[in-house]
């Protein structure tokens, strides 16, 4: 961790605010952003003053190096807001010591826990109008670094700057999804990238998945690089597998990336009772539970849509379909997660953070 002194934040606030503009009912997730943001640059080894001004288009040279090595970390977070007006975020620390791990591996300097948590604060507040009450309501938070140095050369940044914008969301995927599961792209390798939110990660998933969404599925479920033979996460999510009524997900790794919301679900697994194996799983395993009828669920979970029930898997040619459950683990899961989020339930582990 660099230190640095603790600044106030230097504010520059909007004129006047965009939200009248806005049609909340119909939002078009991420194209539409709060009118502030957060910066903060790294110059000559050390964090500057951070600062928060009205949310703008910004000049970067087009040697920067982001644009040509891709040296760039973010995170994905929400804050919800209670019928009271309070405004919670979930777990934020959690994406605080995330982002230092991906901003490690990719050679990029920490930010400061001070910063990181004055920074969303402080932004919050000036921008809390965007978070609107009701559950599925929520404000997506884009913390993200860049490498901003201006010189071409294959070597990292001395320059860095690290931002946040946010943008309001309403439930991100619609219904239930139909998934491919990975027989020749991966996702990320061993001694790779794949546990950091590292922006070419993503980038690289853009191809084979629009391959998998012209055969007609939403998403990729990716298998280890190695065999193709394990199940390690869907899209840019985890997964959970149910058989019987137990629940089974993969070990993280420096291929798995460590989920909030994955974490989240297996402490409330257990605080259901349910049985929950973290394991490594294999195609060939779901594929004999779906023959066999053991196969109850399939979903994926992530900040953006919390919880996301797969209807179907295709592998090998042959596409299994999951009927749909009365008594999901997945729609019980959603339900609490939710609740917590939105201050509807008691919240025994901490997990809300009130915005003050
Ligand atoms: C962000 C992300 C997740 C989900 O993490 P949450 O903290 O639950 O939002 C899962 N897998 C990948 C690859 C991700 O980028």
């Amino acid at each position: 961790m660099i230190e640095a002194d603790i600044h106030e934040i230097d504010i520059v606030k909007a004129e006047k605010t965009k939200i009248h503009d806005v049609d909340f009912d119909n939002i078009n997730f991420g194209r539409i952003f709060t009118d502030h943001m957060f910066l903060c640059d790294f110059i000559d080894g050390k964090w500057q003053q951070p600062q928060i001004m009205p949310y703008q288009a910004m000049s970067i040279d087009p040697s920067a190096r982001v644009f040509h090595y891709g040296q760039a970390v973010f995170e994905g977070m929400k804050a919800y807001k209670d019928n009271n007006g309070e405004v919670f975020l979930f777990r934020p620390e959690d994406n605080h010591s995330r982002i230092n791990k991906s901003s490690a591996r990719m050679a990029i300097p920490e930010f400061p826990k001070e910063y990181f948590m004055n920074g969303l604060l402080t932004l919050l507040n000036l921008d809390k109008e965007w978070v609107k009450p009701g559950v599925g309501n929520s404000l997506y938070i884009r913390p993200f670094a860049i490498a901003t140095d201006s010189a071409i050369a294959a070597a990292p940044s001395s320059n860095y700057r690290f931002m946040i914008i946010c943008s309001p969301a309403k439930a991100y995927y619609t219904g239930k999804v139909r998934v491919l599961i990975a027989e020749k792209y991966s996702r990320s390798a061993d001694g790779g990238v794949g546990f950091a939110k590292a922006a070419g990660n993503y980038g690289a998933q853009f191809y084979p998945t629009s391959l998998a969404q012209a055969k007609g599925f939403q998403q990729i479920i990716w298998t280890d690089a190695n065999s193709h033979e394990y199940l390690e996460e869907a899209g840019t999510m985890n997964i959970f597998f149910r058989i019987n009524d137990k629940l089974i997900t993969a070990p993280t790794s420096d291929r798995i990336l460590d989920g909030i919301t994955r974490k989240s679900v297996i402490q409330l697994a257990e605080d259901n009772n349910i049985d929950m194996e973290v394991r490594r799983i294999k195609v060939e395993e779901i594929k004999e539970a779906a023959r066999n009828g053991s196969l109850k669920e399939i979903f994926g979970t992530g900040t953006a849509a919390v919880i996301s029930p797969v209807s179907a898997f295709e592998h090998a040619g042959t596409t299994y379909e999951i009927p749909d459950l009365d008594d999901s683990y997945a729609a019980m899961f959603k339900k609490q997660l939710l609740n917590i989020q939105h201050n509807l339930s008691e919240d025994k582990h901490g997990w809300r953070y009130p915005v003050k």
